[in-house]
C-alpha cells in the first residue's frame, strides 16, 4: 500500500491529509508533529492566553478525527532529516519512516537575533504555539510589565491578551510603524493612537540589544540606551521557514521551499504547503497573503490532492494553486481591522486615495484607486463594508462615477449591484 507522509499537523498539513483522503481511501497517511496536541487554530492562541476562550475550544480537529480518517498521527515526534534519495524521513529518536510521497508543511518560526545579549534568560520566548501560552501563563502572575518585540499580527494579539491579564505592555519594533505588512503609515498611526488608553505603549524604530536579569528576565535595554523593567520578553519577528531538517537536500531556498503552482518542489515526489513555502514577490493586489491561515489551507489542499494524483499516476487530476487577492480580516484590541489589495503601499504611479475618519476617531476607512479602479482598502472599526470592496477589487470595476459615495452610507449592495454582478 502506498504511503504519504506529512510533516506538520496544522493548517497546511491537515488540509493536505483531508485532500488525500477525499481522493483515495486506501493510501496510508502518516502525520508527524513535534507538538503534542491535535490540530489547533494557531491564530487563536492569544485568545486562550487572554482567557477569551478555553483550551479545548482551540482544537479544530479532535483526537477521533485521526482515527476516523485513518491517519497515523505521530505527536511529539520531531523530524531531524529528510533523505530524498531513499524516500525516507528520520526522526530525532532515530526512527526511520519510508514514504512514496512526502508533503512538507512544517510552517515557520521566530529566530532570536544573534546580537541579542542575554537571550537565554527564562522569560524570553516566541509566541507561536500552545506550549508558549502555557509558559506565559506561569509568568503572568509574577509579572507587572511585558515587552513584546514585533509589529505583526502575532505580536499585537499577544499584547492584547496580556492587557486582558492586567499587565502593562510595551510593543517595541525596529519598523517605523506597527502592522507594516497590512497598513500604511497613516492607518498604522490611527490604530496605534488608540493603544495608550488600553495600557499599551508603542515604541517604534528601536531594536533591543540586551536582556538583563540573573536567570529570569528583569529588564531589557533598547539599542538607543533606555532600560525598561519587565518580567518577560515575547519575540515575534524575523520568521524563518522550518527547514532545518532539509540540510543537504537542495530543497530549501533563500526564504523557504521553492515550489511550482502545483506545490511540487524540485524533487518529484515531495510537495510542500503553508508558511514553509518560499514567497514570490509582492506589490500588486493579487499577490498572496503571506503567512496566513487561509493561504496555508488552500496550498495544503492543493498539495494533498496533487500528491494523491501523482501516486496514482494521474497528473491530469492535479490542481493548480492560484494566488488570491491579498486580504486580512482580523480583530485586534477588540477593533475589526480589514486590509486588502495594496493596503500598505505608498501611493504613487497614478494612485489616488479616499479617506474617511469619523469625528470621534472611532473608525477609519481608506480606498486606494488606480485608473478609477479600486486596488486597495483599509477599514478599522465600524462597519467596513469590506465584502463589497473585495468584490469591486476582484472585478476591477470602473468606479469613477461612485467616488463620492464610496465612503458614505450610500455605499450599499444596491448601489454597486451592476458592477459586481
Ligand atoms: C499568534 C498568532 C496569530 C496569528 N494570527 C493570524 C491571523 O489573524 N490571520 C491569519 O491568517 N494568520 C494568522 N497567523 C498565522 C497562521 O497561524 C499561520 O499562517 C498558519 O498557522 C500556517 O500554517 P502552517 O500549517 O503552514 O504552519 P504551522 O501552523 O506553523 O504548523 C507547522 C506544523 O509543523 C510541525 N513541525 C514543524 N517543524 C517540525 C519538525 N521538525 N518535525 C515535526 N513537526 C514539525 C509543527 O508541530 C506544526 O504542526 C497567526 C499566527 C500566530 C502565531
Amino acid at each position: 500500500m502506498k504511503h504519504i507522509v506529512i510533516i506538520g499537523n496544522s493548517a497546511a498539513g491537515i488540509a493536505a491529509a483531508e485532500a488525500v483522503r477525499k481522493n483515495n481511501d486506501a493510501v496510508r497517511i502518516t502525520i508527524i508533529s513535534e507538538e503534542g496536541y491535535p490540530a489547533y487554530n494557531r491564530f487563536m492562541i492569544a485568545d486562550v492566553l487572554g482567557g477569551k476562550i478555553r483550551e479545548p475550544e482551540i482544537f479544530y480537529r479532535k483526537k477521533e478525527f485521526y482515527e476516523t480518517a485513518k491517519i497515523n498521527f505521530l505527536a511529539n515526534k520531531k523530524v531531524e532529516r529528510v533523505t530524498p534519495g531513499r524516500n525516507q524521513v528520520t526522526l530525532t529518536d532515530k526512527t526511520k519512516i519510508g514514504y512514496d510521497a512526502l508533503i512538507i508543511a512544517s510552517g515557520a518560526a521566530m529566530r532570536l537575533p544573534k546580537e541579542l545579549k542575554g537571550a537565554n534568560k527564562h522569560g524570553v520566548m516566541g509566541f507561536r504555539s500552545m506550549s508558549a501560552v502555557k509558559d506565559l501563563m506561569e509568568l503572568i502572575p509574577i509579572s507587572h510589565t511585558a515587552c513584546v518585540w514585533g509589529s505583526g499580527l502575532g505580536a499585537l494579539k499577544a499584547a492584547h491578551a496580556l492587557t486582558r491579564k492586567k499587565l502593562e505592555v510595551k510593543i517595541i519594533t525596529e519598523s517605523e510603524r506597527i502592522l507594516p505588512n497590512l497598513l500604511d503609515a497613516q492607518a498604522a498611526d490611527f490604530f496605534a493612537g488608540r493603544l495608550p488608553e488600553l495600557g499599551v505603549e508603542v515604541i517604534t524604530g528601536q531594536e533591543i540589544s540586551d536582556v538583563f536579569g540573573d536567570s529570569d528576565v528583569k529588564a531589557i535595554k533598547l539599542a538607543a540606551g533606555k532600560v525598561i523593567g519587565c518580567g518577560m520578553l515575547i519575540v515575534d519577528r524575523d520568521f524563518a521557514a522550518n527547514t532545518r531538517f532539509l540540510e543537504e537536500t537542495g530543497l530549501d531556498g533563500e526564504t523557504g521551499i521553492p515550489t511550482d503552482q502545483y506545490m511540487r518542489t524540485s524533487v518529484a515526489n515531495i510537495l510542500t504547503a503553508g508558511d514553509v513555502v518560499q514567497r514570490s514577490g509582492a506589490g500588486e493586489p493579487w499577490y498572496d497573503t503571506p503567512n496566513s491561515w487561509m493561504n496555508a489551507v488552500r496550498q495544503g489542499a492543493a498539495a494533498g490532492n496533487n500528491a494523491a494524483a501523482l501516486l496514482e499516476n494521474k497528473p491530469d487530476q492535479m490542481i493548480a494553486y492560484e494566488a488570491m487577492l491579498f486580504m486580512e480580516t482580523v480583530e485586534l484590541f477588540d477593533m475589526p481591522v480589514v486590509a486588502m489589495g495594496m493596503s500598505c503601499v505608498v501611493p504613487g504611479d497614478g494612485k489616488e486615495e479616499l479617506l474617511r475618519v469619523d469625528a470621534q476617531r472611532q473608525s477609519y476607512k481608506k480606498v486606494i484607486l488606480r485608473d478609477s479602479k479600486i486596488v486597495g482598502f483599509v477599514g478599522i472599526g465600524g462597519d467596513t463594508r469590506s465584502d463589497l470592496f473585495s468584490q469591486l477589487i476582484r472585478k476591477q470595476a470602473d468606479v469613477r462615477h461612485l467616488k463620492d459615495a464610496l465612503l458614505t452610507e450610500q455605499f450599499t449592495p444596491e448601489l454597486v449591484k451592476d458592477l459586481i454582478a
